[in-house]
């Protein structure tokens, strides 16, 4: 038997073998999968952005006017016009002097992360960040540091140890997989008054948080320059694809010629940028879109408590249903696919071991009827 064969067992043995399933159609409330049409509960297509007409023109028209590839990375001849609007557009959006694309959000993180630490540098991060931040304070070769979640007494007790070099602290802003908010004012201060670097992660904030969707520094009022590393990604509320992050035009100077992830490899597709650049409009023309995506979520969190499921602490559209064991997650997950409904189990490593579970994601583009369905589908699961 091969070393790979048995990794692959020891995984089934333990509930944790992973299987994508095929989408054959559009990213929408609905997904074709196997010739079935399932409610798709589990995308971070939250404002149902990924199918929208006015997006698939943008893409369209893109590919009229700039070909398909890109043909070359950003710093030889990869950047078109299409970044720079796009990049323009980031800015404006996150109130900051600059913004830079990179091809996904994971890139953004990792390229970033290794730029601005390195040996001799202190990374403290939430524990429960997202995989592209630990995997960029890895790349970097700074010293990690894990604070308790959300905990900002205790990062700053950490902060207030001695220490050499420079000091970071990174944090997602909406955790990805539990649906919670990090108490951004109070990381401000603690990272102002021990004077270390802040960088948020504003991956599910994007769109979703804040009155224009400009994420938790709108949500908590944050003037703009306040958080000197604000990075995000256009591929979840945004419906598209990409990384970005946004701060002072030497923040992105030095990425420019510091982040690899940024410069080692071929920009993205301009269709794909000007995709994004009318995700960002669709975002600032139709707020209603939001509205209805956390009236959603209130129908989909008040069913989910009533029926006495443990949906832990979220605040935001992101609905985990948490029931412990992996294969029990599975199983769960199974009887809602019987149902008609697309929910994988999330399970170890991406949450911590005891915590699998579903993740649930309404979208703005989901009817009440859908919600329904769910909710009556897991009432009768248990
Ligand atoms: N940060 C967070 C918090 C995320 O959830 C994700 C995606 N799961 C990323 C970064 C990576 O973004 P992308 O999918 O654009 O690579």
């Amino acid at each position: 038997m091969s070393e790979w064969r048995r990794t692959l067992d020891d995984l089934a043995r333990d509930g944790l073998l992973r299987k994508p399933v095929t989408v054959e159609g559009r990213q929408g409330p609905r997904v074709r999968v196997d010739g079935a049409d399932y409610v798709c509960l589990c995308s971070n297509n939250y404002l149902g952005l990924a199918d929208h007409p006015a997006l698939a023109e943008a893409a369209k028209a893109a590919v009229e006017r700039y070909g398909t590839g890109s043909g070359a990375s950003r710093l030889v001849s990869g950047t078109m016009s299409a970044h720079r609007e796009l990049e323009h557009a980031i800015a404006r959006h996150k109130r900051a002097e600059a913004a830079l694309v990179f091809p996904t959000g994971y890139m953004a993180n990792v390229g970033t992360i290794s730029a601005v630490v390195g040996r001799g540098d202190t990374v403290y991060c939430d524990r429960l960040d997202h995989a592209s931040i630990f995997d960029g304070v890895r790349l970097s070769g700074a010293t990690l540091r894990l604070y308790p979640h959300r905990d900002t007494e205790a990062l700053g007790r950490l902060l207030g140890r001695k220490r050499k070099g420079r000091a970071l602290v990174v944090t997602d802003t909406v955790f990805s997989m539990d649906g919670d908010i990090t108490p951004l004012p109070a990381l401000v201060d603690a990272c102002e008054r021990f004077d270390a670097l802040l960088m948020i992660d504003e991956a599910h904030a994007t769109g979703v948080l804040g009155e224009h969707g400009g994420g938790a520094e709108e949500h908590f009022d944050i003037a703009p320059g306040r958080i000197p590393i604000v990075m995000g990604t256009l591929s979840k509320a945004v419906g598209s694809m990409g990384g970005y992050v946004a701060g002072s035009a030497d923040l992105i100077g030095l990425l420019v010629n510091k982040a690899r992830s940024f410069i080692y490899t071929t920009s993205p597709p301009p269709a794909v940028c000007a995709a994004s650049l009318a995700g960002l409009g669709v975002i600032a023309n139709e707020p209603g879109r939001r509205r209805t995506l956390w009236e959603r979520a209130r129908q989909l969190q008040d069913g989910l408590r009533e029926l006495g499921f443990d949906i832990g602490p979220t605040e935001t559209p992101i609905t985990p249903v948490i029931v412990g064991r992996p294969a029990d997650a599975t199983a769960l997950s199974a009887k809602l696919f019987d149902a008609g409904i697309l929910a994988p189990a999330i399970r170890p490593p991406t949450v911590p071991r005891g915590t699998a579970r579903l993740r649930l994601t309404p979208m703005a583009t989901h009817t009440p009827e859908d919600i329904d369905a769910v909710l009556d589908a897991l009432g009768r699961a248990g």
